[in-house]
């Protein structure tokens, strides 16, 4: 009430102020960590199922984007890492020769991430992949390191 003394602001901007710090205090509460939550980098966790003898990863693209990495590099990643051969089918999924369970993948998927895409620097995964002289590079643009990956 202090401010309508003052004549500064008038009831309906106190109320709408007061409501908002509300509406602020209520959305703390619930989550507590919403800025530290909005900048955390979050992967999608692989939707995996098997087709005979098969494997298809469902949400590869999702994976793909959420890495920001192109889908054949993650794709010929997979393929060394899981020790077998793999194609993109008509509808942008992955499909594996031979049975990966989703463990499998998602950890396969957590070695591509520490390797291709989180700064051994400084830990982001503010990256993106480079070539100098045919080798690849990782370089960070959010400490500026730049770190050959394991090819
Ligand atoms: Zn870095």
């Amino acid at each position: 009430m202090l401010a309508v003394e003052r004549g500064i602001l008038t009831y309906s901007q106190v109320t709408a102020g007061m409501d908002y710090d509300d509406m602020l205090d209520r959305g703390m509460e619930e989550t507590p960590d919403i800025n530290a939550e909005s900048t955390r980098f979050e992967v999608s966790d692989p939707e995996v199922r098997q087709e005979g003898h098969a494997t298809v990863f469902e949400n590869f693209q999702t994976i793909c984007s959420d890495l920001g990495r192109e889908p054949d590099h993650l794709l010929k990643f997979l393929q060394d890492e899981l020790g077998t051969s793999a194609h993109i089918d008509e509808s942008q999924r992955a499909r594996f020769t031979g049975e990966f369970d989703t463990r499998r993948m998602q950890e396969a998927i957590d070695t591509y991430t520490d390797l291709y895409v989180i700064c051994s620097e400084c830990g982001l995964p503010d990256t993106e992949i480079e070539r100098e002289q045919g080798a690849e590079v990782l370089h960070c643009t959010a400490c500026g390191a730049r770190s050959p990956t394991s090819n």
